[in-house]
């Protein structure tokens, strides 16, 4: 069962912005008399209309699955619990199926996390993968449903930052942590050209466009030999935004290097 008043606490109306509360067993709702309907499966969509851009495919998120749960990225899971510490109220956006927001919440006894992304399955397993982890279908991109000042730390993890909203969500003194590849992450793979999408987005970008706001904390770059097969290998290729566009064959890599920076700011 779905704790409604807890799915609740994190969020406000994305009509009016006043707090959403549950009003019966698989609503909820706002005193200006918006309503939402909680999903059966124990998640709320508060997407509203125009959003345009698509959530992860199942194929996709079977491919995060091989890789994720097979432990690829586990240093990078381990990296991230370490500099975020032990926050009782996690925000997850682009949380896809979960697999980081579990990773912190288990060093974080009696902590709860809100797993938010695009797609709808996504966050189906997400919250369906803990009973500490609520669920939400919303844009990044778009101002986030979610309460002021009402989350200890914020994790976004190879995903779209919405720097100003994620500074308003934090409780002062709060953590965001990102994570971002660096030019060499699974550069093996892409040696071919089966893969198509270079990482641009670099860990000083994130920092010059986050002065402003956030107070840096702390910077650590993660780097290690991934040993592949052919699972992992069609998986991490399909597991990406290049899985979307056709003829995505990786290179015929025996190993590859995952190389990406974890980096944390708080709210200035
Ligand atoms: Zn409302």
């Amino acid at each position: 069962m779905t704790d409604l008043a807890r799915l609740g606490s994190w969020l406000r109306c994305p009509v009016c912005a006043e707090d959403l509360e549950p009003v019966d067993r698989l609503t909820l709702g706002c005193t200006q008399g918006h309503r939402h309907d909680v999903n059966k499966r124990g998640y709320v969509s508060l997407l509203g209309g125009g959003s345009k851009f698509v959530g992860d495919t199942t194929e996709m998120l079977d491919a995060r699955d091989t890789v994720l749960e097979g432990g690829a990225y586990a240093p990078i899971a381990e990296a991230l619990a370490a500099a975020i510490g032990s926050p009782q109220r996690l925000l997850d956006a682009g949380a896809g199926t979960g697999y980081y927001l579990r990773a912190v919440l288990a060093g974080s006894p009696g902590a709860a996390g809100l797993a938010m992304d695009l797609s709808p399955a996504a966050v189906a397993r997400a919250v369906r993968s803990s009973p500490d982890v609520d669920g939400l279908v919303a844009d990044t991109w778009r101002p986030l449903p979610v309460r002021s000042h009402s989350v200890d730390a914020v994790l976004d993890v190879f995903a779209p930052r919405n720097l100003p909203e994620f500074h308003r969500v934090l409780r002062p003194g709060g953590t965001l942590a990102v994570v971002v590849p660096r030019a060499d992450h699974l550069a093996s793979l892409r040696a071919a050209g089966g893969m198509l999408d270079v990482p641009t987005d670099k860990a000083e970008d994130v920092m010059a466009a986050a002065e402003p706001a956030y107070a840096p904390l702390a910077r650590e770059h993660v780097s290690y030999d991934l040993a592949l097969d052919d699972d992992l290998r069609r998986a991490l290729a399909a597991m990406g935004p290049s899985a979307r566009h056709a003829g995505t064959t990786p290179a015929e890599a025996t190993e590859t290097t995952v190389s990406v920076d974890v980096v944390t700011f708080t709210p200035r």
